[in-house]
């Protein structure tokens, strides 16, 4: 890292703070003097491959909201937990772009495990079950259960 007054490239970390998703370091040009901040933050550039073969970059408040609309009433906390669980199931299969199809087998998975109405409610769209038999049987593997 270059000091931003005068270029150098020593500088000293005179203090190193961890927050949720990036560590802070306040730094001292060892020439100049000056004082200045720097961010470290983990970054991935994920694509996703939607069904209809076009590929867009990860949006992991589209999942949020999806399971949000799917649980109903369910409280932010416990939507951000199972989110963060889908985001890990994501990074850990190691596929770029990752299919839409398997995004929604994964929050299928987290919310089955959580909510079955909410199950059932985004399996509806996911599974574009429009035939009331194929729906039938989805409950009743859950009721099954
Ligand atoms: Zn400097």
């Amino acid at each position: 890292m270059y000091c931003p007054f005068c270029s150098n490239k020593e500088t000293k970390v005179l203090e190193s703070r961890i927050n949720d998703d990036s560590l802070r370091r306040r730094r001292e040009c060892l020439k100049c003097r000056n004082r200045f901040t720097t961010y470290e933050k983990a970054s991935f550039s994920l694509t996703v491959l939607k069904k209809d073969g076009k590929v867009q970059p990860f949006d992991i408040k589209k999942i949020s909201q999806s399971i949000e609309k799917a649980s109903g009433k369910a409280d932010q906390e416990i939507i951000s937990k199972l989110t963060k669980k889908v985001e890990q199931k994501i990074l850990r299969k190691k596929t770029n772009p990752i299919e839409t199809l398997h995004i929604g087998r994964f929050v299928l998975q987290e919310l089955k495990k959580y909510d079955k109405i909410a199950y059932l409610r985004f399996a509806s769209v996911y599974k574009s079950i429009d035939d009331p038999k194929m729906l039938e049987k989805e409950i009743n593997q859950i009721v099954k259960q």
